[in-house]
């Protein structure tokens, strides 16, 4: 039977807070509820678990724990962490023959780190986390002389948890309890009984939150994992179109009939804006272009309304779970003005991308008679959209 005991009665002075830093929010949850989900969503603590915490945040502990769901004994702490470790294992379930200490301020712990921990200690006596060292430790005297350079592939950073058989860790925490020496953690004691101590693979993510920029790094981990397998919520595309201007056609600019003498030339209605638009669209979701999904060579398309092959894109997009965020249209048109016509096409393209307006801008600028466009000869057009992912 494994139990849990998690050591949460640090006061929050390195993170500059005036209270307890386990009761602060993370990501819109108290510290002390994400570390004791991560322990309780294991399902591997039959024998309970246990919080350690400060006498004046036992109640608060207890009341935001059953707010959460979640169930913990939670009891006072001592003067100090062994104290409050030692005042945990008595609260422990007797019958419990592993014992995981963890602390309340590595909220980031994983499934696997625990169960690592768990299995060591099950096989061998202790499971102990710890991770490789990045940095070059060096050992100093008391001016801040380097004394030596231990090598570092010798060297672990531990964390915790650090699980034991029942019986050792509290024969440990029995031996030391009275005699003055203390130890910063629990694998100090059990090394110091001639023990071996077993260390088990860690991870970089599960620190200790001690300032705030911990606070920060953690943040940014628990975005990153709630977010799931799509790390990238926003994206964005962009598109480019010409049609030729004919006399005896209408002239389409943003599903909008524009008066004019001539009009653009294409299989469908050659509304430039969309198809440059649609292509935007298609480009953030890396779906391609509208040659691929409405070939010019299909009969379907022929006179087609190019904002009804617009609903079918957006329609593309939602069904792989994205929403249109916001799109920029530059229509380049040196004939006839646009300016009275703007604001409709951005009703129009609101309406169909299922947006607000005020995420759509539409713009016209003529390239000062110079080019295919100042010409007279065509109309083209740029477009950039942005889509966010709404669903897993
Ligand atoms: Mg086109």
């Amino acid at each position: 039977m494994n139990a849990a005991v998690i050591v949460a009665a640090g006061r929050g002075t390195r993170m500059g807070l005036d209270r307890n830093k386990v009761l602060t929010p993370l990501c819109g949850q108290p510290v002390i509820v994400r570390t004791v989900r991560a322990f309780a969503d294991t399902g591997l603590f039959d024998g309970g678990i246990v919080v350690v915490t400060g006498a004046c945040d036992v109640a608060d502990v207890r009341a935001m724990l059953g707010q959460a769901g979640l169930c913990a004994t939670v009891v006072p702490g001592g003067a100090d962490r062994q104290q409050s470790v030692s005042l945990g294992l008595a609260a422990c379930d007797a019958q419990a023959d592993v014992i995981a200490i963890h602390d309340g301020a590595r909220p980031l712990v994983t499934r696997d780190v625990i169960a690592r921990t768990l299995e060591s200690a099950r096989e061998t006596g202790s499971g102990v986390a710890a991770v490789a060292l990045k940095d070059t430790i060096k050992r100093v005297d008391a001016h801040g002389v380097v004394v030596d350079t231990p090598p570092r592939d010798a060297l672990r950073a531990v964390q915790t948890p650090q699980t034991f058989s029942a019986a050792l860790i509290r024969q440990a925490h029995a031996l030391y309890a009275d005699s003055g020496a203390r130890a910063t953690d629990d694998a100090m004691l059990v090394e110091r009984m001639g023990h071996a101590v077993r260390l088990t693979q860690g991870d970089v993510e599960n620190i200790k939150l001690t300032t705030p920029e911990d606070m920060l790094l953690a943040q940014q981990v628990i975005l990153r994992r709630e977010d799931g397998k799509e790390p990238m919520r926003m994206r964005i595309g962009h598109g480019y179109d010409v049609h030729r201007l004919v006399e005896g056609r209408k002239l389409i600019l943003c599903g909008v009939e524009v008066p004019h003498t001539l009009g653009l030339l294409g299989h469908s209605d050659a509304d430039v804006a969309l198809h440059a638009l649609m292509d935007a669209l298609l480009g953030a979701a890396a779906l391609g272009d509208i040659g691929r999904h409405f070939p010019d060579t299909d009969p379907a398309y022929a006179g087609a309304d190019s904002a009804r092959l617009l609903d079918h894109v957006v329609a593309l997009l939602q069904a792989r779970g994205y929403a249109v965020g916001n799109a920029d249209i530059t229509i380049i048109c040196q004939r006839p003005k646009l300016k009275d016509y703007i604001e409709a096409m951005r009703k129009t393209v609101a309406a169909h991308l299922l947006v607000d307006e005020d995420c759509v801008n539409v713009k016209a600028t003529t390239t000062e008679k110079l080019g295919f466009e100042g010409e007279g000869l065509g109309i083209s057009c740029h477009a950039v959209a942005c889509i966010e992912r709404r669903q897993p």
